[in-house]
């Protein structure tokens, strides 16, 4: 199959252009950018026959938003203040997960706990929340013994989830591997032209309209004595903070909310606070190494929500804009964009929009 064949449904209409690729023969789909966006939906195609290659700008899958989120799973507790569809699809993407490797989801729930001075924020988040049971403080204890005596109530998500980021991107990429796709790292270059799909899943540099940048950062500690076996979250007015278990006694600590898409090292403050946060909550964490300072931005669009956005003129499909969700969402997306490019068929949820880049000047020439 040739670009020539693609065949753009309603653009004579004014309508939504509409690539209908048929997989009769092989497809090619070029993917820019190897984070949870470009990897999701480079398996959801590669797992329809399509012919897939990334192509990420870094050296290696590391360093980007992807990298540095917390891999929390956690439908029930975002609904605090993510629209519906967090809370009404988010299981989905756990099962998902689930698929990519055994064992790299743990399904422990998420605790959700607040100092005995702020139980009004405890009982706000119950009530801005659905699938929760309320525990008391022997409950507590005994999901969690280093919380022991420290906190009165909690709030339990069993149906909650977490995974360490970093190998659910590397596995993705195994899976990928597996069934013929390719990556090539350090390669920033555009294929439109030579490829029947381009999807732009560069997070940040992406040139699109009203797009944001949420800077967040987070810490890695090495905590041998901290024996915490799933995710928790600690309300605070100030300092909200959660801390993600990992693989030998490593443990995320995060992630701050920043308008901002500077990407510079974390603040003292940021580090200071979590810090004292993460002693409050489990005073062994006060002898935990250090063992990396991260920050990723977030790129987000006004309403929060990621979007699948085609620009005719380019041919390329951008999904952007997961803010706080890549891998609560990323898979749900990565199936829409593939069932509109090779089925024809919206997802309602997530429905392909048009796009115009801010500026075609500003997208890399295409490779010679
Ligand atoms: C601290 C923190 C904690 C988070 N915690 C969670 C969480 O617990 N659960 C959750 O679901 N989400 C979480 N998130 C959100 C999630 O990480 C983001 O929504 C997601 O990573 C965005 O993915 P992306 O692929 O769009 O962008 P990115 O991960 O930034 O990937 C974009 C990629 O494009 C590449 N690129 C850029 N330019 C080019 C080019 N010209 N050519 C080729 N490649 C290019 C970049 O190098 C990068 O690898 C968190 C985010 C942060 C920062």
């Amino acid at each position: 199959m040739s670009v020539s064949d693609i065949r753009d449904d309603g653009a004579g209409s004014g309508g939504l252009a509409h690539p209908s690729l048929c997989l009769s023969s092989s497809v090619n789909i070029h993917i820019r950018g190897a984070g949870v966006a470009g990897l999701c939906a480079a398996l959801a195609f590669a797992r329809r026959g399509a012919k897939v290659l990334i192509s990420e700008k870094r050296p290696a899958l590391a360093g980007n938003a992807s990298w540095y989120a917390g891999g929390m799973l956690a439908p029930f507790c975002e609904r605090e203040s993510a629209e519906e569809v967090i809370e009404r699809r988010g299981l989905e993407s756990i099962g998902w997960w689930d698929g990519i490797g055994q064992d790299l989801v743990s399904h422990n729930g998420t605790l959700v706990v607040a100092p005995p001075r702020d139980q009004a924020d405890l009982a706000r988040f119950a009530r801005m929340t659905n699938g929760h049971r309320l525990l008391d403080r022997q409950g507590v204890a005994e999901l969690e013994p280093d919380l022991h005596d420290s906190f009165v109530k909690g709030l339990f998500y069993s149906d909650e989830a977490h995974m360490d980021p970093r190998l659910a991107l590397e596995q993705v990429l195994s899976c990928l591997e597996e069934l013929g796709g390719e990556i090539r790292f350090c390669s920033d270059l555009s294929m439109v032209g030579q490829c029947d799909l381009e999807l732009d899943c560069r997070g940040m540099a992406s040139p699109l309209p009203d797009r944001r940048g949420v800077r967040g950062e987070m810490l890695l500690l090495y905590a041998p004595d901290v024996r915490l076996t799933r995710t928790i979250r600690l309300l605070h007015p100030r300092i909200p903070l959660y801390v993600v278990p990992r693989a030998n006694h490593h443990f995320m600590v995060g992630a701050t909310m920043i308008e901002s898409d500077h990407d510079g090292a974390i603040t003292a403050r940021s580090m200071m606070e979590f810090l004292n946060a993460a002693y409050a909550l489990v005073p062994a964490f006060g002898e935990a190494q250090i063992i990396e300072a991260g920050i990723g931005v977030r790129p987000a669009f006004a309403d929060n929500l990621p979007r699948l956005q085609y620009d005719k003129a380019q041919r390329t499909l951008s999904i952007n804009g997961y803010y706080r969700h890549g891998y609560a969402l990323g898979p749900l997306l990565a199936q829409a964009a593939v069932g509109w490019a090779l089925d024809q068929h919206q997802d309602a949820d997530f429905p392909v929009t048009s796009l115009s880049y801010l500026s075609p000047s500003s997208l890399n020439e295409v490779a010679q």
